[in-house]
C-alpha cells in the first residue's frame, strides 16, 4: 500500500489524540467528550463524573480536590457496550492551587478546646459529612452557580490558615466579606439539607443540588428555611453573620463535589468550557 494513503487511513481510524489539561487544586473542569456514542461514562481520581449537555456537545464536570498531590492524572472516558467500547485518555496536570497565607486571632476558648468543645465540634463535622453524602433528587442541567452574596473575598479559597499562630488545614471555603444582614441567595436549585447551630461554623445551612453537589453557608446570622425545604436558583434562604469562631460578618462558602472540597469560584456561570 502506498504510504501516503495508509497514513491517511490511520489518520481517519485512530482514536482522538489524548488531550492533556491544566488545572489546579481546588478547579472543577468542564471537559467536552472526545468520543460519541451510547453509555458515555467518564472516571477520573478513582470516581465517575456528571455528563451534561450543552449546545450538543458533551461535557463532563470533574472536581480536583483541594488535597490532590500536584502530578498528572488519568481521565478516562468510555462509551459503548460489551461487543463494542470505545475508548479514550485524556489527561489533568494538577498544580498547586494557592500560596497565600491567612491569620486570625481569636479568643483562647475558640483555638484551644477543653474535651466538651472538642466533642461538639466532632458532632458538627459528622453532621456536615452525613449532608454530604445523603442523595437529593434533583437534576440541575447545567449547574453552572451565581454569588451567594456580593462583597470583598476576605480569606481565599485553599489559603493556609494559622488561627492564634497555630497552622491549621487549608481554607476549605471562600470567605465574603458583606455587612451584618445581607441577604444569602441559593447559587443554584436544590435541596436544604442540614440547618445547624455549630460550634466552630455558627448557624450553618447545606444545600444539596444534586450529582453530588452540596454547597455550605457558615457564620449565619440567621437561616430563613428548614431541612427539606426546596429552592429555586435565586432564593434568599439566609442572612450574613458572624457567628461561631468568626472575627466579624462574613459567608463563609463551599463546595463539596462527589467527595472532593473545590473552589466556590470555579462553579460560577463565567466559566468556560475547556477547549483539547
Ligand atoms: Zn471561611
Amino acid at each position: 500500500m502506498n504510504i501516503f494513503i495508509f497514513t491517511l487511513l490511520l489518520m481517519f481510524t485512530a482514536p482522538a489524540w489524548a488531550t492533556t489539561y491544566q488545572a489546579k487544586q481546588g478547579d472543577v473542569l468542564r471537559i467536552p467528550a472526545p468520543i460519541q456514542g451510547s453509555n458515555l461514562h467518564v472516571q477520573a481520581f478513582n470516581k465517575s463524573w456528571p455528563i451534561y449537555q450543552k449546545n450538543g456537545q458533551y461535557i463532563a464536570w470533574i472536581g480536583i480536590h483541594l488535597n490532590t498531590k500536584p502530578s498528572t492524572y488519568d481521565i478516562q472516558w468510555t462509551s459503548g457496550n460489551s461487543a463494542s467500547v470505545n475508548q479514550v485518555l485524556d489527561k489533568i496536570e494538577v498544580q498547586k492551587g494557592e500560596f497565600r497565607i491567612s491569620h486570625i486571632t481569636v479568643k483562647k476558648k475558640m483555638s484551644s478546646f477543653d474535651k466538651k468543645a472538642i466533642q461538639r465540634i466532632r458532632a458538627d463535622q459528622a453532621a456536615i459529612k452525613k449532608a454530604y453524602k445523603t442523595p437529593v433528587n434533583i437534576h440541575n442541567s447545567w449547574p453552572a452557580m451565581i454569588w451567594p452574596v456580593e462583597g470583598i473575598i476576605s480569606t481565599p479559597f485553599a489559603a493556609q490558615r494559622y488561627v492564634n499562630g497555630h497552622a491549621r488545614s487549608p481554607h476549605s471555603g471562600l470567605d465574603i466579606a458583606a455587612p451584618l444582614g445581607t441577604p444569602v441567595k441559593a447559587p443554584l436549585a436544590g435541596k436544604v439539607l442540614l440547618v445547624s447551630n455549630m460550634f466552630l461554623n455558627g448557624t450553618l445551612v447545606a444545600i444539596g443540588h444534586g450529582d453530588g453537589l452540596t454547597t455550605v453557608y457558615a457564620h449565619l446570622n440567621k437561616a430563613l428555611v428548614k431541612s427539606g425545604d426546596i429552592v429555586q436558583q435565586g432564593d434568599v434562604f439566609a442572612k450574613v453573620g458572624s457567628t461561631g469562631r468568626s472575627t466579624g460578618p462574613h459567608l463563609h462558602w463551599g463546595v463539596h463535589f462527589s467527595g472532593a472540597k473545590v473552589n466556590p469560584k470555579s462553579m460560577l456561570t463565567l466559566n468556560n468550557i475547556l477547549q483539547p
